[in-house]
């Protein structure tokens, strides 16, 4: 049976968005190829409420985060993290050679403008990497207060990681200042794996050519080269089945509007965080828990493994604690195309599942 996915990426795809994957293909250096670049590229901007370039990588959303640590790390990178997609920051920079410390926060904690000020203020950095939706813990971070933070230190690049988050919550990207923000298009955008998306400032690609060895696939200026200099292409051969569906979804979720669709996740994201505190208890603190997903910790000892097998037998599926947090956290995603009629689905199949009372 084909299970409706409230995990947190894959998610849920719209039939004729996945339709639109079987396009028939068209030469990559063809004029329709850059059009579909740069419609694409007016679209996102949109989303991400930014004049920046827009750059599309052949990659998940990991294939950018590394791209990003390695091509902006001249002197040295810091790595706020809360959880496992901020260990894999760190880890990328380590595998890298890219110079680079890591901060954790407690777990269910997030990162606080203070830690952060007291690494940039010991002048050894040119980069800090913030998770703004860390997909394990749940936590999403309000980006304010760095965005202020970041007005003292003008020679710093800041990377935000949001993979989990963009269109489902307001990433105002150059209100904020965020020099590259990086996500992917099977979380909240709601399209397959297999893209990563990232907007990057003029700022960053100067500060980029100044660094060695950064790779080439992944090097953000050898990406930007092309889209300069070629007219909106790739260096190497892009999905462009990706392309295709991206820049019919990006219609439909500007039809939605922006505004409508942020209210679509934070209703669904209220209903879930009242569900868990009834029945279980949050694992981030409250104040810091995502609009795109909920991750629950497991108070009443269930075998978390056994519910979701059992919720498979009517069609739906939730996710497992992430690594170490498995068995003892479960989340359940709320981002995408799911409605909160899909949510209350869930919830009212794992009461009775549970006979939660
Ligand atoms: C999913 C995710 C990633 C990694 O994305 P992939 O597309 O699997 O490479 C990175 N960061 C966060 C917060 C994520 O949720």
């Amino acid at each position: 049976m084909r299970k409706k996915l409230f995990i947190p990426g894959p998610t849920e795809v719209a039939p004729d968005v996945l339709q639109k994957m079987a396009t028939p293909m068209i030469g990559h250096r063809s004029k329709d190829a850059s059009n579909l670049q740069r419609e694409i590229t007016e679209k996102l901007r949109k989303v991400m409420y930014t004049q920046n370039p827009i750059l599309l990588s052949t990659t998940s959303g990991s294939g950018l985060m590394e791209g990003s640590i390695r091509s902006l790390t001249a002197k040295r990178a810091v790595v706020f993290s809360v959880g496992a997609f901020g260990d894999r920051w760190f880890k990328m920079a380590e595998a890298n050679g890219v110079p680079a410390d890591k901060h954790s926060a407690e777990l269910g904690k997030p990162t606080t403008p203070e830690v952060v000020d007291q690494y940039l203020s010991t002048g050894k950095y040119d980069v800090f990497t913030i998770t703004h939706n860390e997909t394990s813990t749940g936590i999403m971070h309000d980006l304010q207060p760095f965005a202020e933070l970041k007005k003292k230190y003008p020679d710093v690049y800041w990377l935000v990681d949001t993979v989990s988050s963009l269109s489902g919550v307001k990433i105002d990207v150059d209100a904020l200042g965020i020099d590259v923000c990086i996500t992917s298009t099977q979380k909240a955008l709601a399209l397959p794996p297999g893209m990563s998306i990232a907007s990057v400032t003029m700022r960053s690609l100067e500060h980029a050519k100044t660094v060695k060895n950064r790779g080439l696939y992944l090097d953000l200026v050898d990406l930007y080269s092309y889209i300069e200099k070629k007219d909106h292409q790739y260096p190497s051969t892009p999905s462009l089945s990706h392309m295709f569906a991206l820049n019919y979804q990006l219609d439909r979720i500007l039809a939605e509007g922006l505004d409508n669709r942020y209210k679509r996740h934070f209703e669904m994201a209220e209903y879930t965080r009242a569900w868990a505190k009834k029945y279980f208890a949050l694992f981030p603190v409250e104040k810091f828990s995502s609009q795109t997903l909920t991750t629950i910790t497991n108070t009443r000892n269930i075998s978390v493994g056994d519910l979701n097998s059992a919720l498979g037998k009517v069609g739906l599926q939730i996710s497992n604690g992430y690594g170490d947090l498995k068995e003892k956290t479960f989340r359940i995603a709320h981002m995408g195309e799911l409605t909160m009629s899909d949510i209350q689905e869930v919830t009212s199949a794992i009461e009775k599942i549970l006979q939660l009372k």
